[in-house]
């Protein structure tokens, strides 16, 4: 997690680093702070809270001159939030400052060590500890600083991506990565390092991303040196030229980025499939499973690993190649699959799903499979990130950027991904007629429009939370492919709101949840045409003879939940695995406006952070 941004040129640093963490600080957003090196001293300025209390306060505090500079926006795993805590750190003598994204898990012996040879910390952190075993390491050995971070980065066990400087070498910043993302922009006779490319986009298109195991020095003026930190040897750095805007990556006249995601779907879907589905031709295009459709068509099962909203993306997924490709499909935790010493077998193909393409947990569970034979296909949001590097093929959901912590539009465009592999191979296995084939490429195409369609019932789905919003329990139910769209629903509203809510499989709701259901309790109820309608509808009876309140998400014209049903959200009719492309956008709506008129930060949730880079 953490937002992590540098600059060394001959600009000022400040302005650049200052908004750099404002792009940045949806990775994380508990406190934040700056290290400028004013021509004489390192000036640095932390504090707790956000990227715009550090503004506040850092502009009364120091000067801000200078052409070199780090800054941090943390999410914190070693020590509360507070002040001291917060990057950047100094090293004892006041020497060295670094940031630092990722856990140092040896940093209990690693520090008690520094104890034992006369060092102090101040802070409750793993990254002071690091700092200082980089200082250690530079004097002892008497060595560079680049020299003094591999030494010390080989005794490191844990995950980072660095950023570090010597006030007395001012002319270079020292970056390492291993397991968090770490991008340098090329400018001229500029360097620019981050996290991801945002901060530096409206500078420069050139970027190097480092990959893990590799270290950098930036030096002013001079070109940038990559070396594998292990065996000190030269890389060549391959510097990628980027696609993204700036437009992309502001809110575009939208209160928050969340809404301007939720309202981008008909085009991000669309982007998904452009180039991939071709309704003319009767035909899917997807690279990553066209090099690879020996090992698809052998594979005797398919194994999702993801977490959050990709792992609900995952389970739709499940009941799409189950259902066209006929493939049996696992879903898995990355968290408990990496843990769990699974079976995997060469004949297993892993499905990896995730927005930024750094989850760390995703990421360990792609290594593990890989080092047992299975193939693995990556899907992402983020070109080149370290899932979509280390997979060997997979396909891009072209969403564009997505900033607001809780996912919308990536959840979308994941099952798009996913539904068109599943179409590609079902094809490819004869398990789908060419008539059946066709008439779902059609059917996705006009999801765009019908998406804006649904999206119309943005400002009545508004009154309906203005009714509920102070309820403090909510149920989601759902069956079939809408199963995992009431897990979805219920967890928005769970990030951004703070309300508790489950999401249940319509029919289980007898097994348990029943019992909580009583006029205080909304429950959300997906009940579209297409899947078990009437089933669900007699589990809506269920409800309402115990008197809950029933908001249901009925496909355009329904009749009998209108009769049931306290509120009805229609969205337009499609065939059945396509629902939950429409069917979720209510419930993202809905999670929306409570949130926003109980007041809550919609964009930084409390606790949360985007792009999950810790396990
Ligand atoms: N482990 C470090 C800390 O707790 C860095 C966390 C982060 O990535 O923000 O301060």
């Amino acid at each position: 997690m953490c937002g992590i941004v540098g600059y060394i040129g001959r600009r000022d640093a400040y302005p650049i680093i200052i908004k750099g963490l404002q792009r940045l600080e949806y990775r994380g957003y508990d406190s934040a702070g700056i290290a400028l090196y004013d021509g004489n001293d390192i000036k640095l300025s932390k504090t707790k809270g956000k990227v715009s209390d550090l503004k506040e306060r850092l502009e009364n505090e120091i000067t801000t001159d200078g052409t070199l500079g780090i800054g941090h926006t943390r999410w914190a795993t070693h020590g509360v939030p507070n002040d001291v805590n917060s990057h950047p750190h100094y090293s004892n003598s006041g020497d060295l400052v670094i940031i630092h994204n990722g856990i140092i898990e040896n940093y209990d012996s690693l520090r008690k060590e520094l104890i034992n040879r006369g060092y102090t910390f101040k802070s409750d952190t793993d990254t002071e500890v690091l700092v200082n075993l980089i200082e250690d390491v530079k004097k002892n050995e008497n060595v560079k600083l680049g020299k003094a971070v591999q030494i010390a980065l080989n005794q490191v066990i844990g995950a980072y991506a660095i950023a570090v400087f010597d006030k007395n070498k001012p002319n270079e910043i020292v970056v390492a990565r291993l397991g968090s993302p770490l991008a340098i922009g090329v400018g001229d006779d500029e360097f620019f390092i981050a996290s991801d490319a945002s901060p530096f986009i409206e500078f420069t298109k050139n970027a190097i991303y480092l990959e893990d195991e590799e270290m950098a020095i930036v030096r002013r003026g001079k070109t940038v040196k990559v070396r594998k930190i292990k065996n000190d040897d030269l890389v060549d750095p391959y510097i990628q030229e980027l696609q993204l805007n700036l437009e992309q990556i502001e809110k575009g006249g939208y209160d928050h980025f969340m809404l301007k995601e939720i309202y981008e779907q008909p085009e991000a879907i669309q982007d998904t499939f452009r180039g991939r589905l071709l309704s003319n031709e009767a035909m899917v295009k997807l690279a990553g499973v066209e090099d690879n459709m020996k090992k698809f068509l052998a594979a005797d099962r398919i194994i999702v690993v993801a977490c959050g909203t990709s792992w609900h993306a995952g389970l739709v997924s499940e009941y799409i190649f189950e259902d066209l490709a006929r493939i049996p499909v696992e879903v898995e935790y990355a968290s408990e699959f990496r843990y769990r010493n699974p079976v995997i077998t060469e004949r297993d193909i892993i499905i990896a799903i995730s927005q930024s393409g750094e989850t760390a947990d995703t990421l360990a569970a792609i290594k593990l499979a890989k080092s047992r034979g299975a193939f693995v296909f990556g899907v992402c949001n983020v070109v080149g990130s370290s899932i979509a590097r280390e997979a060997d093929a997979g396909a891009y959901t072209h969403a564009g950027p997505e900033i607001g912590v809780a996912s919308t539009k990536a959840f979308t465009t994941q099952i798009t991904v996913l539904t068109l592999m599943a179409l590609r191979l079902a094809r490819a296995k004869g398990t789908i007629s060419s008539s059946e084939f066709r008439h779902h490429l059609i059917e996705l195409e006009t999801i765009p429009n019908k998406v804006e369609v649904a999206l119309k019932s943005d400002a009545y789905v508004e009154t309906i939370a203005d009714i509920y919003k102070d309820a403090t329990n909510f149920l989601y139910l759902g069956r079939g492919y809408n199963f995992p769209v009431a897990l979805e629903g219920a967890l928005k509203l769970k990030e951004i709101s703070y309300i508790h809510a489950e999401g249940y499989p319509a029919a289980e709701m007898k097994h348990g949840p029943i019992a909580l259901i009583d006029e205080q309790m909304p429950v959300v109820v997906i009940a579209t045409k297409k899947g078990h309608y009437e089933k669900v509808v007699s589990n809506i009876q269920e409800i309402k003879s115990r008197k809950g309140k029933i908001i249901g998400i009925v496909t355009e014209g329904d009749v009998s939940v209108k009769e049931l049903a306290d509120h009805v959200i229609e969205v337009p009719e499609t065939i059945e695995c396509l629902t939950p492309l429409l069917t979720t956008i209510p419930l993202q709506l809905l999670s929306y406006h409570i949130a926003v008129m109980l007041d809550k930060n919609v964009d930084q949730p409390r606790n949360l952070a985007k792009s999950v880079t810790v396990e």
